[in-house]
């Protein structure tokens, strides 16, 4: 069967689907474009503004999490959306905090490792609110981050793993001028801690660099603790993770070649700082 099922249910109007946590920023904006783009001018294009509960852990920043719906509603107008989700927790979680809500979605391989390993709980989070979120938009193709790479990968495996009638399409990370990836949590850096965030930026070039300077592939333990060093360089950086894998099968390399992809996890001082990108 050629046409996606979504397609014979919803007629011909395409929905463009943008699934964020809000405090937007120019990164989240990149992908409402590359949505119209997919959709076309007669297409919908749906954002969703939802800071979900599930993917934080007890000792995260959900609390804390910068929100400003008024201010994302305007960059939304602004950049063309036809339709905010915003959903409160009652909604998307009727009885949250008793025992009435109690489905979730598991991915179980894709998910365990980076991530998945020092936030255990999180990509169940995600790939149940996701779902909830397919579900509930019905999207002929929704849009994601290569800023969050393992999320994307998931997301992609659940769509085809449990048949979602959509397409996945993943656009590029957008940076600042100096490096740092657009986040959200940018907001949490103060003073100093913002230079100090582009040591993970740095970590990325070096080990572009080292890839380019070596034909045959480096032994990943010897980068990994080199790029530690680096980034704790700066005062208030401790890394958390760094890992080389295979793009596709996110499987850890134990050699770093061209072509392999480099994920890191830093703490700016209390604030968690994630990077990718292939080398
Ligand atoms: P968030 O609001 O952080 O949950 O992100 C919502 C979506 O925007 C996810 O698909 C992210 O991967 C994506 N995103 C966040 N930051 C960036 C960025 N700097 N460049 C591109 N996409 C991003």
């Amino acid at each position: 069967m050629q046409r996606m099922a979504g397609d014979w249910v919803r007629g011909r109007t395409k929905v463009g689907f943008v699934p964020t946590m809000g405090c937007l920023h120019a990164g989240h904006l990149s992908l409402v474009r590359r949505v119209r783009s997919l959709v076309g001018s007669k297409g919908k294009v749906v954002v969703s503004i939802y800071v979900n509960p599930t993917q934080f852990g007890p000792t995260e920043d959900f609390s804390r999490y910068p929100r400003d719906l008024k201010r994302d509603l305007r960059l939304c107008r602004g950049a063309g959306v036809d339709v905010v989700f915003a959903p409160g927790n009652e909604e998307m979680y009727p009885g949250h905090t008793g025992p009435s809500f109690s489905t979730y979605v598991v991915e179980e391989a894709l998910s365990k490792g980076m991530e998945g390993q020092s936030r255990p709980t999180h990509f169940r989070g995600v790939t149940t609110v996701v779902a909830k979120l397919f579900n509930i938009v019905q999207p002929t193709v929704a849009v994601f981050g290569a800023k969050d790479y393992q999320q994307a990968a998931i997301i992609r495996r659940m769509v085809r793993d449990l048949n979602f009638p959509l397409k996945i399409a993943v656009a590029p990370t957008h940076r600042e001028a100096d490096g740092l990836a657009m986040s959200s949590r940018n907001k949490y850096l103060e003073g100093d801690l913002r230079k100090q965030a582009l040591a993970l930026w740095h970590a990325i070039e070096t080990a572009r660099a080292a890839v380019r300077q070596n034909a045959g592939s480096i032994p990943a333990h010897s980068l990994k603790s080199r790029l530690k060093q680096i980034i704790e360089r700066e005062p208030a950086a401790r890394l958390d993770y760094i890992e080389f894998f295979e793009p596709e099968t996110l499987a850890p390399q134990t050699g770093v070649a061209r072509g392999t992809h480099m994920a890191l996890a830093v703490f700016i001082g209390k604030t968690r700082l994630i990077d990718n990108a292939r080398l």
